[in-house]
């Protein structure tokens, strides 16, 4: 199974990712994990990008697909369940590229639907666990113990770009390119569209209902 997964940010794209990775037995691969994990070395990579993820900002596409034709080749060669990826359309269309020279191809779209005042509740409460990814909310989803992840043990933070000016930022960014990448899959046909307000389970289970009624 071959999935990227589209929607705002606190939309619950990692969170579904996580899910349909482990249904499918497919990695779950995240760019922002992977940006987020170069930031913590001493290179050039992370002095370019350093600047766009510190004001909610768009990595360039360049950097973007060169990392995306590495993963590719490695953790995604049997298949995958993208979170945050594509971003703009012009991802998407050398993505394709990328799938098609390879023989491959994408098999769905999935694009999370929220309202703006419930992703900007989602996210200013946030806290994210620094070592597995798994997110937790200080009202909707605490963790068991203060501050500790469920699922792994380790600290759990508030994300620097969880903070509301660059939450507005990712907003704005996301809905600039929205259009478009939607346009760019749906006319391929493999757009599918899901309301991402609800339970956790409910809406894994309608997007599992989904991909199988397709
Ligand atoms: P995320 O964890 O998906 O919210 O991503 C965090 C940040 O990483 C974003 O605000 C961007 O700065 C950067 N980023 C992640 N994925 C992409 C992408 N596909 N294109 C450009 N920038 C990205």
């Amino acid at each position: 199974m071959n999935l990227v997964l589209l929607g705002a940010p606190g939309s619950g794209k990692g969170t579904q990712a996580l899910l349909l990775s482990r249904h499918f037995s497919i990695p779950k691969i995240s760019t922002g994990d992977i940006f987020r994990n170069i930031l913590k070395t001493k290179s050039t990579l992370a002095d370019t990008i350093r600047g766009y993820m510190e004001t909610g900002g768009l990595v360039p596409d360049a950097i973007v697909i060169e990392l995306i034709r590495g993963v590719m080749r490695t953790e995604a060669k049997d298949g995958f369940v993208f979170d945050g990826f594509p971003r703009t359309v012009e991802q998407a269309v050398a993505f394709d590229q990328l799938l098609c020279d390879e023989n491959k191809k994408l098999n769905y779209a999935i694009d999370l639907h929220m309202d703006d005042a419930v992703l900007l509740k989602r996210l200013l409460g946030r806290y994210t666990c620094e070592h597995c990814g798994s997110q937790f909310h200080v009202e909707f989803k605490p963790p068991k113990v203060d501050k500790i992840c469920d699922s792994c043990g380790s600290n759990l933070i508030v994300r620097d770009d969880d903070t509301e000016d660059k939450i507005r930022n990712r907003m704005i960014v996301y809905k600039k390119n929205y259009d478009r990448l939607s346009s760019f899959y749906r006319t391929m046909g493999i757009l599918i569209a899901i309301d991402g307000d609800g339970a956790i389970d409910c809406i894994n289970d309608k997007i599992k209902q989904l991909l199988c009624s397709v």
